[in-house]
């Protein structure tokens, strides 16, 4: 039986590649970092998907729309060292350098859940490996001939008795806000290097849904740092008069805890056992070298 781990973007892909018998995936939801809630009727992924090259996802079923970007900078010069000081470099989706549009993709829920279809799928994780079977927690026992595994490096390789000290990561909390429509604002992302604000990152959207702006804002914290005060965040952004409180129609947050990732693995995988996409590889793919590693892991 092959069997995938993570109904991310990559499992559900890799899955149907490799004609998986079953996919694990810890959450309850689907989807990765693309997981999405319902809102006023509109599915919202909880991370805006952004991209660089619309020309690269032109054959892949997904599609986009494109906005004139507009930047706030504050403090941008010391924007790297706040959001990861470890880290050689940002993802590109956090490098608004390289793109002069802000293309975000459109369908990603109907995406995934398209992938998702007639996939076999558990929510279940493992917490037992050995060289023919998973045992899950909640108790069953799978045999398998291969795995892909697109779940966490970190946790596969403590499943395998490897050392993972090397590998570290940077968490991110991420808020979806609906407010009443304010006009006025002359920027669609603001990116603070100030570490006078919670937060790093705000893309607001002004046309998703009818009468209402919306906004993503993402801070990012470090592994360790279990405090996340979302009320902090919140009077940041009244105090920056980005958003007014009482003007807040609807709220959603999550903590995604593997969200920046470096430093690599020592010892070796068995051969049966394929890492592949962002957190199997510890990689931070944007989801276009994701999809194409999929391709080819
Ligand atoms: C905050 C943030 C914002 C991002 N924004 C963008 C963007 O705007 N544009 C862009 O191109 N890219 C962006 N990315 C990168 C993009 O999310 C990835 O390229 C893509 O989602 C990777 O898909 P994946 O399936 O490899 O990983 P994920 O989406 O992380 O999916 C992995 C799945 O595996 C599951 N899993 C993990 N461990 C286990 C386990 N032990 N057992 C079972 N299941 C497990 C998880 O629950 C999850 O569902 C962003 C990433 C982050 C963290």
């Amino acid at each position: 039986m092959i069997i995938t781990i993570g109904a991310g973007i990559a499992g559900l892909l890799l899955s149907r590649r490799v004609n998986a018998d079953l996919v694990l995936e810890e959450q309850p939801i689907i989807g990765g970092v693309f997981a999405s809630d319902n809102v006023f009727g509109v599915d919202l992924p909880y991370v805006l998907p952004i991209i660089n090259d619309p020309m690269k996802i032109m054959n892949v079923g997904l599609n986009y729309i494109e906005y004139d970007l507009k930047i706030s900078y504050r403090k941008y010069e010391y924007f790297k060292d706040k959001i990861c000081k470890f880290c050689d470099k940002l993802p590109t989706w956090l490098n608004f350098d390289l793109t002069r549009k802000l293309y975000i993709i459109q369908n990603m829920p109907y995406f995934l859940a398209t992938l998702s279809k007639n996939l076999r799928i558990v929510k279940e994780y493992p917490i037992r490996i050995d060289d023919k079977k998973i045992i899950t927690n909640k108790g069953n026992v799978y045999k398998y001939t291969k795995i892909y595994n697109t779940g966490s490096l970190k946790k596969m390789s403590k499943l395998l008795g490897l050392d993972n000290s090397n590998l570290k990561h940077k968490s991110v909390l991420t808020l979806i806000i609906l407010t009443r429509k304010e006009y006025g604002k002359n920027w669609n992302v603001y990116l603070s290097g100030d570490t006078a604000d919670s937060f790093s990152v705000i893309i607001r959207l002004d046309n998703i849904i009818k009468d209402l702006d919306l906004y993503y804002v993402y801070s990012f914290i470090d592994a360790n740092q279990k405090n996340i005060d979302i009320d902090r965040i919140m009077l940041d952004l009244k105090r920056r008069q980005i958003i007014s409180l009482n003007e807040i129609v609807a709220f959603r947050s999550k903590l995604i805890s593997e969200a920046l990732l470096f430093g690599e693995i020592n010892g070796k995988m068995p051969q049966n056992i394929i890492n592949c996409g962002r957190l199997g590889e510890w990689k931070n793919y944007d989801v276009i070298e994701t999809i194409s590693r999929t391709q080819n892991c």
